[in-house]
């Protein structure tokens, strides 16, 4: 009896003080009976998840709905945190074609939130020379949290004729660039060199030493005056991150189909391993036994640029399916999408879902059924999973919604209806938006 009345007197309460009485709600959102994975907080169950002001506020077996202003069912989908991407690149807008720091590159919107990624990294589109464009056309104008691994190469990777240029590879501008942008540089990247010299690495480490930041190595042509092993068990730190590791391209791999016992040596230096798909990055032939033998990635990243985006790579989630495919574990590719890729970076507050976290989810599918992932020789391995996104925050707020499963059936809305949802966990609600007199026409 008791419970009856305080419900009618709610009821009351709300069509007498409308949003006041919403206000009064302890979450802006809560996510109820989805599978939570997060490996970070060793948690594989189904939980609620509510979230307030921007953050993670409870992850629990039962939260009430009437606590939350706004609440979704998400009960059969899977809840992670925001996948982060460490190697895409999206320096685009500048008009130089045949360019990372151009062309070659996307704009990130377009191509995260639609797969559950939250936050990239660019790898190495700008240098220390360039980097406050990049900042002020992509990074300052994107939904996307866009961070920053910085190139050794002062102009960035604009082509061979800077790329392969020793003189712009200097460690002190770089470094004070990346130490005056905390905020957003997470690493310094080598990339693309064709000589036979190790000043690109060794300058690189340099610069990521003096900021105290990883480096991510793209290894470039294979030489012989340099090889991977020397790399690996001499020139790098530990954290610091070796991708394209399946690309097979510099000894990955020995002709006998077994593991580069370098690879193993770095591991054990604590050499961080990273995917980067990309065009010309991944083969089946590589990653299959490197795989079975137990060499997992530490992170798995897309390198999405114009020459991925639509072959053999798709977006991230293809690259995760691809796991799935060798037999990963869905919990152990998420580890290898959110908390270790977090991690390698220095950026702990993203990657998990904490009490306190910034509220960055994805809530993702997991689709049965016949479906193919192909290599970057277009050689296809079948597998019988596949994730779809369905669901995306960003700071607590939907940024994506592929079903529309937050919003309402548009038979149960007023006949004049007009924008749904509310700045409370819609990113795209108006801001103080108030109901608009009927009948009243605007653009
Ligand atoms: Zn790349």
């Amino acid at each position: 009896m008791a419970l009856r009345l305080r419900t009618v007197t709610g009821v009351l309460a709300l069509l007498i003080a409308g949003g006041a009485y919403a206000q009064a709600q302890k979450y802006d959102l809560l996510l109820k009976g989805g599978h939570v994975i997060d490996p970070k907080n060793k948690l594989s169950a189904v939980r609620d998840v509510a979230i307030a002001g921007g953050r993670i506020a409870l992850v629990a077996e039962k939260i009430d709905p009437s606590e939350a202003f706004k609440s979704v069912d998400v009960s059969g989908l899977y809840v992670t945190p925001g996948l982060v991407d460490i190697h895409v690149h999206v320096y685009t807008g500048t008009g130089e074609p045949h360019s990372y720091a151009g062309d070659n590159s996307v704009y990130p919107d377009g191509f995260t939130f639609r797969v559950g990624v939250t936050t990239v990294a660019d790898a190495g589109g700008a240098g220390w020379r360039n980097f406050s464009d990049f900042k002020e056309r992509v990074i300052d104008r994107s939904r996307t949290r866009v961070l920053s691994f910085l190139n050794i190469v002062g102009h960035g990777m604009r082509g061979g004729r800077y790329e392969q240029n020793l003189q712009d590879m200097e460690a002190k501008p770089a470094a004070e660039m990346a130490l005056s942008h905390k905020d957003l540089i997470v690493g310094i990247k080598t990339a693309h060199y064709a000589g036979p010299d190790w000043t690109p690495v060794e300058n690189a480490v340099k610069a990521g030493t003096i900021a105290n930041i990883p480096v991510m190595v793209d290894f470039g042509s294979n030489k012989p005056e340099r090889p991977i092993s020397v790399l690996l068990t001499e020139k790098l730190r530990p954290g610091d991150i070796y991708t394209h590791v399946y690309s097979g391209l510099r000894d990955e791999q020995l002709e006998s189909g077994a593991i580069n016992p370098a690879l193993i040596e770095g591991r054990k230096r604590g050499v961080i391993f990273d995917v980067g798909h990309g065009g010309g990055s991944f083969l089946w032939r590589v990653a299959v036994p490197l795989v079975k033998s137990g060499f997992l990635p530490d992170s798995i990243s897309t390198d999405l640029h114009i020459g991925s985006m639509n072959t053999g790579m798709k977006d991230m989630l293809n690259v995760m399916d691809k796991f799935l495919a060798m037999g990963m574990k869905l919990d152990d590719v998420i580890l290898r999408s959110t908390w270790n890729p977090a991690r390698e970076i220095k950026r702990e507050e993203l990657g998990h879902l904490s009490p306190g976290a910034l509220a960055d989810i994805a809530v993702l599918r997991l689709q049965k059924g016949n479906f193919g992932f192909i290599d970057m020789y277009g050689a296809r391995m079948n597998g019988s999973q596949k994730l779809l996104c369905e669901l995306t925050l960003r700071d607590g707020k939907i940024v994506y919604d592929l079903n529309g499963i937050a919003r309402p059936d548009w038979t149960t809305l007023p006949k004049d209806y007009r924008a749904t949802g509310d700045p409370r966990w819609d990113a795209y609600a108006p801001r103080g938006r108030r109901p608009r007199p009927a009948g009243r026409t605007t653009r």
